[in-house]
């Protein structure tokens, strides 16, 4: 198919596109920052990417936009700028463990916010993607409907999927989510076979607690279908805090996560099998 076989003129949210990162994925990706998210997590870094419009902010007191409106065609030139690093044909790379990750060619990772929320009508670009073999992973809540999942399910090649809790009244009263809609969703992709790294928030106060840490675990072994390449625990830490000052927002307060517990929680998440890693970003 020809850039013309494409209905590129859809639009989209974003944030920012943030190019040579090496935090989101395999290899060397573009990262597209799509804005909107249904959840209220307390402890969320990126508050700018939370409301689905543009919001003005204050930096060097100066006033200035968080969020950009992109047909598909405009993000699509900016994110093929870098095509040379995301070389390679991924259909020819079997992604079995989290060692496997290492050997993929770098690619674009949609995060946000909630890029699920924005997914349906960017199908024309994820095509185009696909169909240039470039490798997709998307970064993702699972607070979504069906059709967005489904239409991930169909072209992205890797998930990093956050765990937060497993308490429906948590979920419901602080992270304002459905947890029925969360493990419907994380059942389709583990039946899917895409290959998932899965992402648990620690933070002091909400995540934390021993119950929340067991259920979680119990989940993890209980997912047998799943092709989980590997755990990543992720410390609190306050890097959104400007931006909640740029937007005029309360920052959050936690009670703080010790290293003896990351150490702790890393040992008791190994019952599961899996590989287990603690990350401080
Ligand atoms: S799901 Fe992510 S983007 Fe949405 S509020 Fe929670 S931390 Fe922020």
């Amino acid at each position: 198919m020809y850039e013309n076989d494409y209905d590129f003129t859809p639009k989209v949210m974003i944030t920012n596109i943030q190019r040579f990162s090496l935090h989101d994925g395999p290899g060397i990706r573009t990262t597209v920052f799509l804005k909107g998210c249904s959840l209220r997590c307390p402890w969320c870094c990126n508050p700018e990417n939370i409301k689905p419009d543009t919001q003005k902010y204050i930096k060097d007191d100066t006033e200035k936009v968080y969020g950009t409106e992109m047909t598909l065609k405009e993000l699509y030139d900016e994110i093929i700028k870098d095509k040379d690093f995301y070389a390679g044909n991924i259909s020819e790379y079997n992604i079995r463990n989290a060692k496997d990750l290492g050997n993929l060619p770098g690619g674009i990772t949609f995060s946000g916010g909630e890029p699920l929320l924005q997914i349906k009508k960017m199908t024309p670009l994820l095509q185009k993607l696909k169909d240039e073999h470039i490798h997709m992973s998307i970064e993702t809540s699972l607070y979504a409907d069906e059709e967005s999942l489904d239409a991930a399910l169909e072209y992205i090649d890797l998930f990093y999927i956050d765990i937060k809790s497993l308490d429906k009244e948590f979920c419901k009263n602080i992270l304002k989510g459905d947890l029925n809609r969360y493990i419907s969703n994380i059942q389709a992709v583990f039946n899917s076979k895409k290959p998932v790294v899965i992402r648990i928030p620690v933070i002091g106060g909400y995540t934390d607690e021993q119950e929340n840490r067991q259920a979680i675990i119990d989940f993890l072994k209980a997912s047998k279908n799943a092709n989980i390449l590997k755990i990543e625990l992720l410390k609190e830490h306050d890097l959104g805090k400007s931006k909640y000052i740029s937007l005029g927002y309360d920052t959050p307060i936690y009670i703080g996560v010790s290293d003896k517990l990351m150490e702790k929680y890393c040992e008791e998440m190994k019952k599961t099998g899996l590989e287990v890693e603690i990350c401080h970003i």
